[in-house]
């Protein structure tokens, strides 16, 4: 599965790191979320939930 973050839509909350934190980390210099493993997704199933839980739709998966 493709992950994306955008970046310039990010407003750095870290709920996808929460929710998520095999795939998402919260770049604590730029104040935007980072995929650090998009593969992570396939086994943890969590980057729906991050996906949906992220509050200005930053988050886009693709297959
Ligand atoms: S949930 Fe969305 S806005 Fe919040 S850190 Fe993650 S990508 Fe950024």
């Amino acid at each position: 599965m493709r992950v994306l973050v955008d970046e310039e839509t990010c407003i750095g909350c870290g709920r996808c790191e929460e929710i998520c934190p095999a795939v998402f980390h919260l770049d604590p210099v730029i104040g935007k979320s980072k995929v650090i493993d998009e593969d992570a997704c396939d086994y943890t199933g969590c980057c729906e939930a991050a996906e949906e839980n992220c509050p200005v739709e930053a988050i886009n998966l693709a297959e």
